[in-house]
Formats: C-alpha cells, structure tokens, sequence
C-alpha cells in the first residue's frame, strides 16, 4: 500500500503491549454488544437497524427540509444557529462570541466533530484555554494526543500509562488505581466547571420537529457542561438531523448497544435552548452550530452519500480485522477504522491517502454490525475505483494494470495457465523470502497448495 505509514503500522503490530491493549479492548465491545442484541432481547433488532437506515436515507434526501425546520424551531426557543462551511468560521464565531462576552475558559465533552476542526488548538493560539471533560478525552489532552477510537478515545493506554500522564501534566504522586485516577481527574475538572464561562457539546441527534439538540453519554460530564457555564455552544455536523422525536426510539435503541453494549447510555440530555424563567439551571444563551466542512460535497453520489448515515457507534472498529492490528492512530484522520476508511477520502480527496479504501480486508463485517446499514465494503470499492482512475489519469499505476491484464488474459487460457500453476505451486514455499512479495507475504500465511489441481479433479470426477 504506496503511502501508508508503513514504519508505525509495524511499531504498532511488533509491541505486543499495545496489541493486547487493542484486542482485549475491542474484543470487550464486541462481546458486549454481541449479548445486548441477542434475539431474546430485542427481537426486532433488525427491523430497527433498516427502520435507522430508511429514515437517515429520508432525512439525508431532505436534508435542506429538515435543517431549515430545526433551525426554526431552536429560534423558537430563544437559541441562534450558526451555519459554518469550515473549521475557520466556527473558530472566528467562537473567538468573536468569547471576545464579547470577555469569556476565558470553555469546558468541552467528547465530540469527534471539534476533533475533526482542532477546536481546541485554534483556540488556544487566541489565549483561550479550552478543557476536555470526558475522562479519556482529558487523558489525551494531557498526553497530546488524538483520539484512538471514536467510542473509546484512550483505548489504547493502560493505567499505568494513565499515571504517568497524570505525574507528568498534573504534578500528582504515582497513581495507578484507575479509581483514584478518575478522584484525580474529577477534583480538577470541577473546578474547571465552576470557572468556565463557555460550555461547549456535540450532537448525537439533532431533532428537526423540536429543535432539541441530544446528546448521549455515560460521564456526566455533557450535562454539567451544557448547565453550568452561563454560555452553551453545540457543535454539529449537519448530518446529525432527525426528523422527529419518536425517531430517536430507533437510533437510541441502537446506539448504546452497538458502541458498549449497553441497552441505553447513561444519560440522555435533551437541550432546547437557554434557560427558563422557572428552569433551576442552563445556560442564559445556547448557539448551535451547524457545521459543513465537506459534507455537502458528500451529497453528490448517492451510494457514497450513505457514509453520512453514521451515528459514530464505533462498532465497525471493534469488529474489523484491520483496525485491530494496526489501532487508530496508523489511519491519518481523526475517523479511523472502516468508517474512517471511507470517509476520510471524500472529506480530504482520494488521492490523498489512495492506500485507504484498500486498507480493508473486505470481509464485510462492518457492513453487518452497522446499526445504520451503511454498506462500507460496496463505498470502499467505489473508492478503489476512483483511485485508480486518478492513478490511470496521472499515468500511475500502468505497471499493476499490465499485471493484471496478463493475469487475466493467463486465467482465461487454460493451455498456458495450468502448465504455469505448476511450475508456480513450486515456487510458493520460497515466496515470503522474495523482494517487495516477501514483505507482504511476511504478514500473512500462505496457505498449501492444493495436491491436485481443481482440473484434475473435476476430469477424474467425470471419469467415475
Ligand atoms: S459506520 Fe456504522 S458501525 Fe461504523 S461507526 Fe458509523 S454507525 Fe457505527
């Protein structure tokens, strides 16, 4: 794969640390999922999961319709809607508010949204000190790292790991109890809450019929966020809308139980603009922003469009054979494993990481776990495609398509074909000690060649 980074996919693979870390991790998500939507427990598991994916390919189809309607509606509930094409306009509308408002500190929950803009980065160079509550999501921060998965941002670090994080960024004694790391890490972030003047979420549903912005989460952190600082923001890609409020009983249904296995989050926090008069806590002023960043440009093809059916489960990474090997970090995005594998090449261009699309095995696992239906492996091989016929247009690539002419042209003539099988099942054993086949043949297990060819078979079998 020309362009893949080949030296930390490798580090990756050889620190067997790091690999359990993965395996044991995502095997825990897969198992946990696997027991939350036994047929026992919710039968109608499969109708939900085309009930999701008819109703985001509705919603996606008008999505002009359904935005312009929650934007109404937050209006009507005293809160603005910001529209940003990219990263640069939400930061000025960001900096331009906190400037106004003589704001210093924002509190932040998880949301892979601000990742993909580096929200925080861009804050800080306007001396604005931006804190990520969600306990892996701070780990991070404090390690400078980006998110390793989309459900689980620290899946990769051990607590031992943690601690040393902890030492280093906070000045605390050692500690590996991953109980008294989170008594760490709490004492310091409420603090934090009680100074911020801005609270800034994500989005898991945007709901059109009432302007209500949900977000979903375990910590807490989302809710205090989103009541305690006297300024809330919402940060959104424009995908996130629904129709209407009975349609979060499909995708809530399905997302807890897809990303950890859980038949419901925690917390699900319904946010419809500032505070009330008789309301006991919220914000005085709610802004949500609805961001593009590329995705319109995602509307054109509609098999393609399917990749912002994504409600951001994480449970193609967890069951895909490739992210399991080579972790979050080896992708070159924030969105990593299938979903990243697809999306990041429509977000970026194709041929700006052309190894993507086949970073894939194509086993189709995650098209199967998907709780919204998305057929990754159909939109990888478009991608595939579209590389090729970049490559074949910047006359790349002409030596693998005469390779593969001959190949073909050798499969469809048995009287040179069979006599070359056998000359090559010979040559097989020797194969992982060739050049550039070695390397990749390094990484897998050759299978025997069969004793006798399926020729000899079948003309044998006539015989009988
Ligand atoms: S593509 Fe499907 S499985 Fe993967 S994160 Fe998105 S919703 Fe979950």
């Amino acid at each position: 794969m020309a362009g893949a980074p080949t030296a930390g996919i490798q580090k990756t693979i050889d620190d067997p640390r790091l690999q359990l870390a993965i395996y044991s991790a995502t095997g825990r998500l897969v198992s946990h999922r696997a027991g939350s939507i036994r047929a026992d427990l919710l039968p109608e598991y499969q109708e939900l999961r085309t009930r999701a994916h008819e109703l985001k390919r509705h919603t996606i189809d008008h999505l002009d319709h359904y935005l312009e309607q929650f934007e109404s509606n937050v209006v009507a509930h005293a809160g603005k809607v910001i529209f940003c094409r990219d990263a640069q306009e939400v930061a000025d509308f960001v900096l331009g508010l906190a400037k106004e408002r003589h704001a210093r500190l924002i509190v932040k929950s998880k949301s892979m949204t601000t990742e993909e803009i580096d929200f925080n980065e861009r804050l800080e160079h306007h001396q604005l000190e931006a804190v990520e509550t969600d306990l892996g999501e701070y780990i991070l921060q404090l390690a400078h790292q980006r998110p390793y998965h989309i459900v689980a941002p620290a899946l990769h670090m051990t607590r031992y790991d943690v601690a040393e994080v902890f030492t280093k960024s906070l000045g605390v004694e050692k500690e590996v109890e991953p109980e008294n790391q989170t008594k760490i890490a709490r004492a310091v972030l409420r603090e934090k809450f009680l100074r911020a003047d801005i609270g800034v979420t994500g989005a898991n549903f945007l709901v059109a019929d009432s302007g209500a912005v949900v977000v979903v989460e375990n910590e807490g952190n989302a809710r205090l966020t989103s009541s305690a600082p006297r300024i809330h923001i919402a940060i959104a890609g424009i995908e996130k809308v629904i129709p209407r409020a009975q349609d979060l009983a499909v995708y809530l249904n399905l997302l807890g139980r897809s990303a950890t296995g859980q038949p419901l989050s925690v917390y699900t926090s319904f946010l419809s603009g500032p505070r009330r008069a008789d309301d006991l806590d919220g914000p005085d002023e709610f802004y949500v922003i609805l961001l593009d960043n590329g995705r319109t440009m995602l509307l054109v093809d509609p098999e393609k469009r399917e990749s912002l059916f994504c409600i951001r489960c994480g449970a193609c990474l967890n069951h895909c054979p490739v992210y399991r090997k080579i972790g979050g970090h080896n992708y070159p995005w924030i969105y990593s494993g299938p979903i990243g594998a697809i999306i990041t090449p429509q977000f970026h261009g194709v041929m700006q990481h052309p190894w993507l699309p086949f970073a894939s095995s194509l086993c189709g696992a995650c098209a199967e776990v998907c709780p919204v239906k998305i057929d990754i492996p159909k939109v990888l091989l478009k991608l595939r495609a579209e590389v090729t016929e970049a490559k074949s247009r910047e006359g790349k690539g002409g030596i693998e398509r005469f390779a593969f002419r001959m190949f073909a042209w050798m499969m469809t003539h048995p009287k040179i074909y069979l006599p070359l099988a056998s000359i090559g099942k010979k040559f097989l054993p020797v194969l992982p000690k060739l050049g550039p086949l070695g390397k990749w043949a390094s990484q897998r297990e050759l299978p025997k060649p069969a004793s006798q060819s399926f020729h000899k078979w079948w003309a044998d079998r006539q015989v009988r």
